[in-house]
């Protein structure tokens, strides 16, 4: 899928979703680097809060991860240290639509894991103990219960786990939307602008350098996505981050089978906000090989191994083009931000053709709806699959808020509002210490949780 997308498109609303403030300011109080639903949501707190903040993205709000996911929403099944910021995030995407203004189709139409067998019924029911220590209503439906719910699946289902909770939005709508709010609290939201690295006085942050000019501050977040380990290297601060891609479909609007999201081994889907589906393999994950694989193996040697099953290694050319890409680089002159405007790599036929498949045997009925639209996303990841969200000790006023790892959609406004406690040093009442960056470098156990 290529960005001169028609307008009706999915892609068409990563070209020009946010009208981008005339002009570069002279100083900020903090400047966010890249935006995604990360940056736009601290940005959005931050100026709330009267805070003076610049968010500068490359190029498009919404360009990369966060207008290319799949849309889910959920707290089912994450990792217990993210759970808190989950729940707060729910509650913020509740009241979203009222505050800003703007409907990013949010709807608690709930989540569902399906088992094919009694064992993997078992397995799922693990959760269920997770589920009550915080209060979150999750269930474990019989195949006749998971009928009532998702109609007209074929697949021999046991049952599934459930979390009526859970909810999705549309990506393509989400971070723009909370941008433009961001930018009528105050926010100045610079589009087409690549920060390509900061300046330093007496050792600490002074200001960021941008492709149009400087802007002068004593505070930068890193919330760069995919960017965020080679934005890091440039200022020798070593980030471990691997990036993996996914394939992802919708079809044209179609029969009401289901009215939340459901993740097969197969299939996870989605229903839309514009009555179609958003469709992806449930366990294909395609991760190519370049010189980071090696530099960090060790580092996701167990994530490795848990998504053994699912993942691909693919060899091409994002090895050369990685080896190529300078590891630093002089500020007046462009960067390698300027070289790759939007990640966009290109679906894959094969995987493509697998969600065909996989979405005709799993509900026989939609097996005339056509897809519509395809495309790609590279999803980072972090080892332990949770992000980071940290000060840089060894470069005072550096932040960074990356590693979302394949749900970092759902989390986005729960994790801008503890980030912007982080910089601003009030109290978000949202616990960060288990996201710091030591943890990759101090001996702790690399332990995912959950899977990407
Ligand atoms: C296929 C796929 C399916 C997914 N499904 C889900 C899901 O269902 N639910 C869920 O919760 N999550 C999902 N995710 C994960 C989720 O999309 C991400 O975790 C989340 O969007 C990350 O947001 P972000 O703001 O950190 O990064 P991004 O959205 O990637 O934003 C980072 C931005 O930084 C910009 N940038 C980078 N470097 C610079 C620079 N030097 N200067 C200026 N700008 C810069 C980039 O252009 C980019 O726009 C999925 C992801 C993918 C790809």
């Amino acid at each position: 899928m290529t960005e001169r997308a028609a307008d009706n498109t999915v892609a068409s609303t990563w070209n020009k979703p946010v009208t981008p403030a005339a002009g570069i300011p002279d100083a900020a109080d903090v400047v966010i680097i890249g935006g995604g639903i990360v940056g736009v949501s601290t940005a959005w707190f931050l100026a709330k809060q009267g805070v003076a903040v610049v968010l500068c993205e490359k190029g498009h709000v919404a360009g990369e991860q966060s207008g290319r996911n799949w849309g889910w929403v959920r707290v089912q099944g994450r990792d217990t240290r993210e759970i808190p910021m989950m729940l707060e995030s729910l509650r913020i995407w509740d009241g979203l639509k009222e505050e800003i203004g703007e409907d990013v189709g949010f709807a608690r139409g709930g989540c569902f894991f399906t088992a094919r067998t009694d064992k993997q019924l078992d397995e799922l029911a693990g959760w269920l103990d997770v589920a009550a220590d915080y209060g979150i209503e999750s269930s474990l439906l019989s195949r006749s219960e998971l009928d009532g719910l998702v109609q007209g699946s074929a697949l021999d289902w046991a049952g599934a786990l459930h979390t009526a909770s859970d909810g999705r939005a549309e990506p393509q709508k989400a971070a723009p939307a909370i941008a433009r709010a961001a930018g009528r609290a105050g926010a100045r939201i610079l589009t087409g602008c690549a920060v390509r690295g900061v300046e330093t006085a007496g050792g600490a942050i002074s200001a960021v350098v941008t492709e149009h000019g400087r802007i002068k501050t004593a505070t930068v977040l890193c919330a760069a996505g995919a960017w965020s380990s080679l934005f890091c290297r440039s200022l020798g601060v070593e980030l471990p981050q691997l990036r993996v891609k996914g394939t992802v479909a919708r079809t044209a609007p179609a029969d009401a089978v289901l009215d939340g999201n459901v993740f097969d081994d197969s299939l996870g889907i989605r229903r839309r906000a514009d009555g179609g589906y958003t469709v992806a393999h449930g366990s294909v994950l395609e991760h190519p090989v370049t010189p980071s694989s090696f530099r960090y193996f060790g580092k996701f040697f167990t994530a490795f191994t848990q998504e053994l099953r699912i993942l691909r290694l693919t060899f091409g050319n994002e090895f050369v083009e990685e080896w190529r890409t300078p590891k630093t680089w002089p500020l007046d002159a462009p960067s390698p931000f300027e070289a790759t405007r939007v990640l966009s790599p290109e679906p894959t036929p094969r995987v493509l053709r697998g969600i065909r498949r996989n979405l005709d045997r799993m509900f026989p009925r939609l097996r005339k709806t056509p897809i519509v639209e395809s495309w790609a996303g590279m999803i980072e990841s972090s080892p332990d699959v949770v992000p980071v969200i940290d000060v840089v000790d060894s470069l005072p006023g550096f932040h960074i808020a990356t590693g979302f790892s394949g749900h970092g959609f759902g989390i986005g406004p729960g994790a801008g509002k503890a980030i912007a406690g982080m910089l601003t040093g009030a109290d978000s009442g949202i616990d960060i210490s288990a996201f710091r960056l030591r943890r990759f470098f101090d001996g702790s156990p690399i332990r995912p949780q959950s899977s990407i």
